[in-house]
């Protein structure tokens, strides 16, 4: 894998295109600076080497130049997290972002403006990338975020750097850490697969029944296994055309000798809110009008017991509604069983957009090996898809 670290930026501008997709509030200002976080080892090495960079991003979904959109709202913040003064141009192509390239200086650093200001972006324009890659020397892939889309930046852009092209240290992070999960892996693998849509989860579950030793599967979808099997789920979440593909892989499962293990217990409620009434019911046997909204207390220690006894741990996917308090304790022992688990050296992967609100709402996101910033990028990884912004740098 050819990385950042095999180069020397002196004297390069480097062309690097960054998931600075951040949250803003109503003010326009960020509200969530991870992403422009993640980024930082790359940019500083970059500039430490004595080049400067020339950052590329989107932000949001405009349907064309939306203030609300401009990158200009997060400079002050880019700004703030690399500690080093950032230069904007309110556009990604152009003479405009010509000129701002050509006076930019070595250890500087210049944002360009939302690249999907332009619809050729998304549509991965040939010529829209070939203006793109006139604002660099070399250019660098270090949004893993965007790594599942074939768009201009992410990779239609490198077949214009042949031999200049490198991944960024957060995308090589990402995907050294997903092959620890998934290629050679230290036993027991364990991977703990929750959320609710089955659905989402199906070609996962099938691509990575070949590389664990357990799958615990839980949150809603659990509930679609639980009734494949016979059990009654009341009201529970269920994908009901999704019985048969949850046969498959149980029956997948057990000629490859993957230990399943389902909640045998579950939080019942009459309602999905916080003032709901609640209690424990075995999970194959739930009473008509009361829906499973967690995972119960046997659960999580059977589930705990599993995971820290684990090597290898990949999890994706809430084991409750964790967003209402009372509904959280699975998604939390889960957690914490990880971080045990961790502090014995097993590695540990925890990706997806809600399983990462859940580490950052109980604290453990720093305790974790690695937390992945790709949501559908890691999710298609896991379904064992080359990645176009992958393969445009391999190739
Ligand atoms: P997903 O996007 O499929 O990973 O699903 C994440 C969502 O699943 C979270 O917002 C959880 O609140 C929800 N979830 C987890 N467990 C359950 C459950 N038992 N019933 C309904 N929703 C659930």
């Amino acid at each position: 894998m050819k990385t950042i670290n095999d180069f020397n930026f002196k004297n390069k501008k480097a062309l690097i295109r960054v998931d600075f997709n951040v949250p803003l509030n109503d003010d326009f200002e960020v509200t969530d600076s991870s992403r422009i976080e993640a980024a930082k080892p790359t940019i500083i090495k970059v500039l430490e080497d004595g080049g400067s960079c020339v950052l590329m991003s989107h932000l949001g979904r405009p349907k064309g130049k939306e203030e609300k959109y401009s990158l200009q709202n997060i400079k002050s913040k880019v700004r703030e997290v690399l500690g080093v003064q950032v230069h904007f141009v309110d556009d990604c192509i152009g003479d405009k972002s010509t000129e701002a390239v050509a006076k930019l200086q070595s250890g500087e650093i210049l944002l360009l403006e939302n690249l999907r200001f332009y619809k050729e972006e998304i549509r991965g324009n040939r010529d829209f990338a070939k203006k793109l890659s006139k604002l660099g020397d070399i250019y660098v892939n270090d949004a893993f975020g965007m790594a599942h889309r074939a768009h201009a930046s992410t990779a239609i852009i490198a077949d214009f750097f042949p031999s200049k092209k490198y991944f960024g240290m957060l995308l090589a992070s990402e995907i050294v850490s997903i092959g620890k999960v998934l290629n050679n892996s230290v036993k027991p693998v364990t991977a703990i697969i929750g959320g609710a849509k089955v659905s989402s989860k199906i070609t996962i579950l099938l691509n990575i029944l070949d590389k664990i030793d357990n799958l615990i599967i839980c949150g809603g979808m659990a509930f679609t296994f639980v009734k494949a099997l016979g059990g009654s789920i009341g009201n529970s979440l269920i994908e009901e055309d999704k019985l048969v593909e949850a046969n498959t892989i149980l029956e997948k499962a057990k000629l490859k000798k993957v230990t399943i293990h389902l909640p045998i217990d579950t939080v019942v409620a009459d309602s999905l809110s916080e003032n709901a009434i609640t209690r424990i019911e075995d999970t194959d046997s739930i009473s008509e009008g009361w829906m499973g909204l967690d995972v119960g207390p046997a659960s999580n220690d059977s589930f705990t017991k599993v995971i820290t006894q684990s090597k290898t741990i990949l999890w994706n996917g809430p084991a409750g509604v964790f967003e209402i308090p009372i509904f959280a304790q699975g998604t939390m022992a889960i957690g914490n069983a990880i971080v045990k688990a961790t502090k014995n050296g097993a590695f540990s992967l925890v990706g997806g957009g809600d399983t990462v609100a859940a580490l950052k709402k109980f604290g453990l996101t720093d305790e974790i090996s690695h937390v992945s910033t790709g949501g559908g990028a890691l999710l298609e990884m896991l379904e064992g898809k080359t990645l176009p912004g992958i393969k445009a740098i391999e190739g």
